[in-house]
């Protein structure tokens, strides 16, 4: 029998998208989140929907650059030494999926996905009544060296793109960045098919009040179980408990837990991002989002303000942030000359990452009324509108838009043969 009422456990945009479309498909649905929004990787990212990203990070390429992307080499790619019980064996799993053959497929499956990402957004958008939540199309990259350019361009030249695509922008388009920077980068690239969102957190209430205005619950508070007798029943942190036929666990890189009490192992590593955010800034309207490559910063000018993001840190996701982070954003903001607040909105926050680089989107064969759907690793705001299409699919038993044969979580385990 089809389940009339879901319990949503999560919600950042992938759990907020969710509830909306299943709330949208009329099944009666609960979402469940603590109700900190700054906890959410959805909160304070670089609001980049990337559909252009569909080579997974879990390659050869990615280990052999490791050690030049090193923080103490200036790099964004960090470890927390003192969480390294946690990163230690997801890492040797990430050497496992790194393999060629592992990775061509994966990379087959991110391609069919993301070539649903803004389209599926673009519905979603107006589903919640609110278009104009997916705002400009395209973005940039730029190099401020000559040197780098050339390498960047020969990189990105060579790398599969999806349905997305680019061209290197002309002298008057570089010259644009003079009004907002010190000076104009050297080379740069534009790129069409990929978008960015007004605000991610705009987005993530835009989401929320339409899925409240159709009639879905939201219940303030921390899912600490989930029992699976006649009925699915949430147990919460504070003793409380809530009933339904079926749940989705979206509770981003916190779903491990949930998933260990169900015995399905879901082996999720917190990448920690950092951003910085400056209400007043003299950043062009008609400036695409742009990554500066050489700093691995990304610029989004959004309604609230202007965002610098970068970092990949691995450790717990629930640690203080690391002060050094933030400073290095806002050293990189002052030596490009990019107008900035002394005193920025700080933010941290944790990418939900599988070992393979590929989200868990699917029904758990133990018990096919819970679905699941995290660890969209750098892609969650991408993947939010084509998740949730996928899950209210499942849900609603019909055919899937996209092949989910590479999402199970049963991927991981246990007693599946080795994949690798
Ligand atoms: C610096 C940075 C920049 C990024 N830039 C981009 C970008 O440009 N484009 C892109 O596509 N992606 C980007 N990302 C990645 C993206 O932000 C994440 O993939 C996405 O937000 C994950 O969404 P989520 O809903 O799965 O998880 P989250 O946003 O982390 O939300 C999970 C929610 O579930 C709640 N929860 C967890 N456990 C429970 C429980 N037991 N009970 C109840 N509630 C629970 C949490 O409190 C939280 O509110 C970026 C990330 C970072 C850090």
């Amino acid at each position: 029998m089809t389940a009339r009422s879901y319990l949503v456990i999560g919600g950042g945009l992938i759990g907020a998208a969710s509830a909306l479309r299943l709330q949208a498909a009329g099944l009666a649905t609960t979402l469940i989140d603590p109700g900190d929004p700054r906890r959410a990787a959805s909160f304070g990212n670089a609001g980049h929907i990337a559909a252009e990203q569909v080579s997974p990070l879990a390659s050869i390429d990615s280990l052999i650059s490791l050690p030049r992307r090193l923080y103490g080499l200036g790099g964004p790619l960090d470890f927390r030494w003192r969480d390294a019980g946690l990163w230690l064996p997801w890492a040797l799993r990430l050497v496992a999926a790194a393999g060629p053959a592992r990775h061509a497929r994966g990379q087959e499956a991110l391609t069919a996905i993301l070539a649903e990402a803004l389209p599926a957004w673009r519905r979603l958008a107006e589903v919640a009544g609110t278009p104009e939540v997916v705002g400009r199309e395209g973005h940039a990259v730029v190099w401020m060296s000559p040197r780098r350019a050339e390498a960047g361009l020969k990189a990105w030249s060579r790398a599969a793109l999806g349905t997305t695509g680019f061209r290197e922008m002309d002298a008057a388009q570089l010259e644009r960045y003079a009004t907002v920077m010190t000076r104009a980068p050297a080379a740069g690239i534009l790129f069409s098919g990929t978008a960015q969102v007004s605000e991610p957190q705009a987005a993530r209430d835009a989401l929320l009040a339409a899925f409240t205005e159709r009639g879905g619950e939201i219940l303030q508070g921390r899912v600490q179980g989930l029992m699976t007798g006649s009925r699915i029943t949430a147990r919460f942190a504070d003793g409380r408990r809530r009933e339904a036929d079926a749940a989705l666990i979206a509770g981003g890189v916190w779903s491990g837990s949930l998933m260990q009490t169900l015995g399905t192992p879901a082996p999720l590593i917190a990448e920690r991002g950092y951003s910085v955010q400056s209400a007043t800034h003299g950043w062009s309207a008609d400036l695409p989002p742009t990554v500066f490559e050489e700093r691995s910063m990304v610029v989004s000018r959004f309604t609230s303000g202007l965002r610098a993001t970068s970092f990949v840190e691995f450790g717990s996701p629930d640690a203080p942030g690391d002060p050094r982070k933030w400073h290095r954003l806002q050293r990189h903001l002052t030596e490009l000359g990019i107008g900035f607040e002394p005193q920025p909105d700080r933010w941290v926050g944790p990418r939900p990452t599988l070992p393979d680089y590929l989200p868990a989107i699917g029904r758990l064969e133990r018990d096919p009324r819970i679905l699941y759907a995290f660890g969209h690793q750098h892609l969650g705001l991408t993947m939010a509108g084509i998740t949730a299409e996928l899950v209210t699919a499942l849900a609603t038993g019909t055919d899937p838009s996209v092949d989910l044969t590479s999402f199970r979580i049963e991927r991981f385990g246990p007693g599946r043969a080795a994949d690798a």
